[in-house]
């Protein structure tokens, strides 16, 4: 499809303030990997190749011999940017070409099963993934022997901050950021729910952005394949609990992608709000909060909840909706962006709003006009000054995100094999492997870099 010259919108071009983008946060201050400028320092080395064994770093085996000459730039050391639900996450240079990429760190692999299925999933995912607003993985390192297996680095695309950064910020967001935004994040659902992938962790802080404002979901490491068979009981310790749908709050076995519209409504309402929407202290204050706004739910939309959750609803005085302080969030509250917002916070997940029927709400239409008129990769503009659109602006996956592997691996060694022969698969032949420099100034502190802080982890759920 061709549109001729540009709509108002186009071409004018969304960006966040680089101060903002190069603010601290969470890893700032963590680590003291920010160790000066010295050459040598980093993190990164290319593996040697066609000398022998590489020199990759395994924890227990010998000092590998030392690595080639560093390119790092000094003006950039490798220092840690953040922490994710499972992983310690980098910004480091790619000796190979001086660009600058994330290296996440997936630490303590092998200690059950569960856990190394989570790893190898999350893996698996990152390198299945190619979408504009899906974060993917660029590379792999080289892991050394299996049997000195024990870490896995994935090296991704670097993004300057996160909308979690971007909210407490004093950057004014304007109207037309809020529609950029929301609609990156729908279209980047749309992609992993038509793979069958729930996310499961959906808040501003797993929303990386950079400076032109291009946003990509990441963080995979509480996703998983939906469940079909609505008998099988699915993990409540899911879902940053400001961020967590009621049906999950209270106790349902069973649940859907509907938990990933029901972050993206409360993210939509912080957008709007610059606050968070249901800040409560503990999963049942977290309930209370929501019927507060949307008033005690029928029996009907309850109708996944555990009976003690029910019960507990029940006993309280009923409340009247108070949807229209929805109004209040923000002058930025208009009726087309309230009607939105109430559709994506339905109390019954079978009533809330899907993900390709929000994008065809028009709400979302100036947010998809600007981004595919200049913030895309989809689109182009020719040599006449013509826009080209893409004819699929919001692309499902080509085949659902297969876990029948998952099903096949027993052991925490079956697991472990299956990863590394995976691993090798995935490396580029055409490029040289890379490899942890365990002699780098910076190596230390990212040795020893932590997972995730506790108070990051989704609390528990509330034993109804
Ligand atoms: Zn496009």
């Amino acid at each position: 499809m061709a549109v001729v010259g540009p709509s108002r919108h186009s071409r004018v071009s969304m960006s966040v303030s680089m101060s903002l983008m190069q603010g601290g946060g969470a890893g700032a201050t963590a680590g003291g990997g920010t160790t000066g400028a010295h050459p040598g320092q980093a993190v990164l080395a290319a593996a040697a190749s066609g000398q022998g064994p590489p020199n990759y770093y395994h924890p227990n085996g010998p000092a590998p011999p030392p690595p080639p000459p560093p390119t790092q730039d000094p003006a950039q050391p490798d220092r840690p940017i953040g922490y994710g639900a499972f992983g310690v996450v980098w910004a480091v240079t790619d000796p190979r070409d001086g660009r600058r990429v994330a290296l996440k760190k997936l630490p303590n692999v092998f200690q059950s099963l569960v856990s190394s299925k989570r790893v190898f999933r999350e893996l698996k995912m990152l390198c299945f993934f190619k979408h504009e607003n899906v974060l993917s993985a660029l590379d792999i390192l080289q892991p050394p022997h299996v049997d000195f297996f024990q870490e896995i680095y994935v090296i991704t695309e670097l993004l300057q901050s996160d909308l979690h950064k971007i909210i407490v910020s004093p950057q004014h967001l304007s109207v037309d950021h809020i529609k950029v935004f929301l609609y990156q994040i729908l279209r980047g659902l749309k992609y992993l729910h038509t793979a069958r992938i729930l996310h499961r962790d959906i808040k501003p802080g797993n929303l990386l952005v950079n400076s032109n404002c291009v946003l990509k979901i990441c963080d995979f490491g509480l996703a998983r394949v939906e469940e079909p068979d609505k008998n099988k009981h699915m993990t409540q310790e899911v879902v940053t609990q400001y961020y967590r749908a009621p049906e999950i709050l209270m106790g349902a076995r069973h649940y859907t992608a509907a938990v990933d519209v029901w972050s993206v409504g409360c993210i939509f309402g912080e957008l709007l709000r610059r606050r968070i929407l249901f800040q409560a202290q503990s999963p049942v204050q977290q309930l209370e909060l929501i019927t507060e706004l949307l008033g005690t739910p029928s029996l009907e939309d309850m109708k996944y909840a555990c009976e003690g959750a029910k019960t507990h609803m029940l006993r309280r005085a009923p409340k009247p909706s108070s949807i229209a302080a929805l109004y209040t969030l923000s002058t930025q509250a208009t009726h087309e962006a309230v009607h939105l917002l109430c559709a994506m916070l339905m109390f019954d997940p079978d009533k809330r709003i899907s993900v390709v029927d929000a994008l065809a709400h028009p709400y979302i239409d100036e947010g998809r006009l600007r981004y595919h008129s200049c913030m895309c990769t989809c689109c182009y503009t020719s040599n006449s000054g013509v826009r080209i659109y893409t004819t699929d602006f919001e692309p499902a996956t080509v085949n659902p995100f297969d876990d029948l592997w998952e099903r096949k691996l027993g052991t925490v060694q079956q697991v472990k094999e299956a990863m590394h022969t995976f691993i090798g698969e995935q490396l580029n032949s055409t490029r040289v492997p890379l490899c942890i420099n365990p002699q780098s100034a910076a190596f230390k502190s990212f040795a020893s870099s932590t997972v995730a802080h506790p108070s990051e982890l989704p609390p528990s759920p509330h034993q109804w």
